[in-house]
């Protein structure tokens, strides 16, 4: 997956976005080494619901709309595509979430194109470990390359949600929930997310942590923070494992470097990455919050465990969502997102029916009024 260099950019406010990455890119041997002219590039952002800038759940409007200007001068066509979560594939959703996310005047002031293109592909992936092909949106299968413009955020499921991560949304849709449905462990889930980053084969990923997100990650139940870099890589995995030393995330909670590792793939560990632009000691962001049941300590006890013991650990961890009726609209959207179905509407509230739920935590991810609280595990309860 590309070199193993990662370029890191001070950015104090989105006003410094197109200065810092013009910058960089020069440093990395300018643009025209990632587009040919009359290419069509996917900047691949992370749209995962129509959420406003501010709040830090998507990629900022003003690093697509940087990047959108910076492939049009090396002469290509940027196209600004994703699939949110929760949501059918319609060209009203994209609208709304392009209108919302401030894609749409990203695009208007950068001159690239918005995909309103609904459509499915059968994709092979030949390399893939837990998918051996796969449904994807047609502006990921059709583009002629791909730029992973991705948010550097926690998440409750997978510890962190960067370069990687960003590749599940090319899965179209309500698609994505049968994926969490057919692998409800988190490590069998890295893998499908690692299968379709492989597919995507990003040519630059960027990361855009000018305001990311920590606590209780990925969605409206996260906390923006303003942390004041961008990252550049022509590895995702090289961007993720910098990110995760500079966030802290304990090794254990990320499930994707995890994956990587298994399969060999390098580099999974910020040891075998080189930071170009500053030094780890001086970048490694303070006191970054991480979702409950990321617990440095707590990992570290469960690392020597094995086999069955370190099974009933998890479990006694593992959060369990519950609704808060106060304040649940019953807008239906945790139970269109549902895998295990098992969340019902009653009385205009949602109701979630612990025997059915497999803790893929879709609904926590996607609900927009902050109406899923995670409970915490047993183990996890009596240590705090
Ligand atoms: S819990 Fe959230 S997503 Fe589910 S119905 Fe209530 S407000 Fe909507
Ligand atoms: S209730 Fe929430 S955590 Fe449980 S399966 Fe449904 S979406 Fe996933």
């Amino acid at each position: 997956m590309g070199t193993h260099q990662v370029y890191v950019m001070p950015c104090a406010d989105y006003g410094q976005t197109e200065a810092a990455l013009r910058n960089t890119l020069e440093r990395m041997g300018g643009m025209e080494r990632f587009v040919k002219p009359g290419e069509r590039i996917l900047l691949k952002v992370n749209l995962l619901r129509p959420a406003p800038p501010e709040s830090a759940v998507c990629t900022h409007p003003a690093v697509a709309a940087a990047v959108a200007a910076l492939v049009r001068e090396a002469g290509g066509t940027p196209v600004i595509a994703d699939s949110p979560g929760g949501a059918l594939q319609k060209e009203s959703v994209l609208r709304h979430l392009y209108e919302k996310t401030g894609m749409a005047r990203a695009a208007a002031q950068s001159g690239a194109e918005l995909s309103f293109d609904t459509s499915a592909r059968l994709v092979s992936l030949p390399r893939g470990r837990a998918l051996r092909q796969a449904e994807v949106i047609a502006p990921a299968a059709e583009a002629d390359g791909v730029f992973d413009l991705c948010k550097m955020k926690t998440h409750v499921l997978m510890g962190m949600t960067g370069a990687v991560k960003n590749s599940f949304g090319i899965i179209p849709g309500l698609s994505k929930v049968g994926f969490h449905g057919s692998h409800p462990d988190r490590q069998d889930f890295a893998d499908v997310v690692l299968d379709l980053t492989e597919f995507l084969a990003p040519r630059l990923s960027i990361m855009d942590g000018v305001l990311a997100m920590e606590g209780e990650g990925p969605g409206a139940s996260g906390t923006p923070r303003r942390v004041g870099l961008l990252l550049a890589s022509e590895s995702p995995l090289a961007l993720d494992a910098a990110a995760a030393e500079l966030m802290g995330l304990p090794r254990a909670s990320n499930p994707l470097l995890l994956a990587a590792q298994r399969r060999g793939l390098t580099p999974n560990r910020a040891e075998d990455v080189e930071l170009v632009g500053g030094s780890w000691d001086r970048l490694r962001i303070p006191d970054y919050r991480f979702p409950a049941n990321v617990r440095r300590d707590l990992m570290e006890f469960l690392g020597p465990l094995a086999g069955p013991a370190k099974g009933l650990c998890k479990a006694l961890l593992s959060q369990t969502p519950r609704i808060a009726p106060e304040r649940c609209v019953g807008c239906g959207i945790c139970r269109k997102a549902c895998p295990g179905r098992a969340i019902t509407l009653e009385g205009g509230r949602a109701r979630i029916h612990p025997g059915s739920c497999i803790r893929c935590y879709c609904c926590h991810e996607l609900c927009p009024q902050k109406a899923v609280a995670l409970k915490r595990g047993l183990l996890g309860r009596l240590l705090n």
